[in-house]
């Protein structure tokens, strides 16, 4: 066996390895950290990984001695968004519901992407937007459409001061992703410019614009983000919940929920109008399509 065979079947066996274990979950100090880990793909979120946050969120949440949640990425980025190529994808499964939706797996036309995407994307977010513990991410490299999701359902982001932020999906013909958030997370004017040119902002301009609480480095970026959550889970229990619902609630008051409702039907107007006009729900684009435009720009 040449070297080259050798290095590809171990290549193969760590793959195998780390798609048992794609989402890590561990408690210190009252702080619970829940790990994606697939970082051969960048965290890339597949249907599988998605019901693992849920369970673990769940398992968090159920934990009375936990009083802060961290979600974080393994490897050197937070998450590369949903996943639209990697040989786990598992867009065609059928998924244990959490909510009283049916199963997408069977289903054609507009019906398949629209019921899944209801649960697993827009409704999971809700989900865990509305988790009665507070919840950092702790990002570092890409954070990337469906990884931004994944930060901004989050009450506070600390992010490396090498972390970008992007959502490069108009390209698809798509208005942004499912988690419709952006002219909140970035005042409207920005967010437009965010979306327009799909361009990556730098963790130090999403900390000017109020999207990132802390900016920290690579090297410190666990012990600040467990200090921070250590911090935080000196407050009593109930006050956290009840100050996390009162903020939440003035955001959906100012229209956050019903943004992202007509949004969302905007969204799978244009999943649908990609499949009428190409065959294809992306408009004809995968991960490695993406890359390779979203480098062109680099
Ligand atoms: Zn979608």
């Amino acid at each position: 066996m040449s070297d080259k065979n050798s290095s590809a079947t171990a290549d193969a066996k760590n793959s195998a390895e780390e798609e048992k274990d794609i989402v890590l979950y561990s408690v210190t100090n009252g702080v619970a950290t829940v790990t994606m880990n697939r970082p051969t793909y960048h965290n890339a979120q597949n249907g599988r990984m998605t019901y693992e946050l849920d369970k673990a969120f769940k398992r968090a949440v159920d934990d009375d001695s936990v009083k802060v949640i961290v979600l974080k990425g393994s490897g050197k980025h937070f998450s590369a968004g949903h996943d639209i190529g990697t040989p786990g994808r598992d867009i065609n499964d059928s998924q244990e519901r959490v909510s009283m939706w049916y199963d997408h797996a069977n289903k054609e036309g507009g019906e398949f992407l629209y019921v899944r995407e209801q649960e697993a994307y827009l409704g999971m977010c809700r989900r865990w937007r509305e988790i009665p513990k507070p919840t950092i991410a702790a990002v570092q490299g890409a954070c990337i459409a469906g990884g931004l999701m994944l930060a901004w359902v989050c009450d506070l982001i600390v992010a490396t001061d090498d972390a970008f932020f992007s959502d490069p999906v108009v390209r698809m013909g798509i208005p942004g992703v499912e988690y419709f958030a952006h002219p909140y997370e970035l005042n409207p004017r920005i967010a437009k410019e965010f979306l327009f040119t799909g361009d990556r902002m730098s963790a130090e301009r999403a900390y000017q614009m109020g999207m990132v609480n802390r900016v920290s480095s690579r090297a410190t970026l666990d012990a600040d983000v467990q200090a921070l959550a250590e911090k935080i889970g000196e407050m009593p229990r109930m006050g956290l919940l009840l100050t996390k619902q009162a903020i939440n609630n003035v955001e959906d008051l100012q229209g956050k929920r019903a943004g992202m409702e007509a949004a969302f039907a905007w969204h799978h107007f244009s999943h649908a109008h990609n499949d009428l006009m190409t065959g294809h729900k992306l408009g004809g684009y995968d991960a490695k399509a993406m890359a390779a435009k979203n480098k062109e720009q680099d």
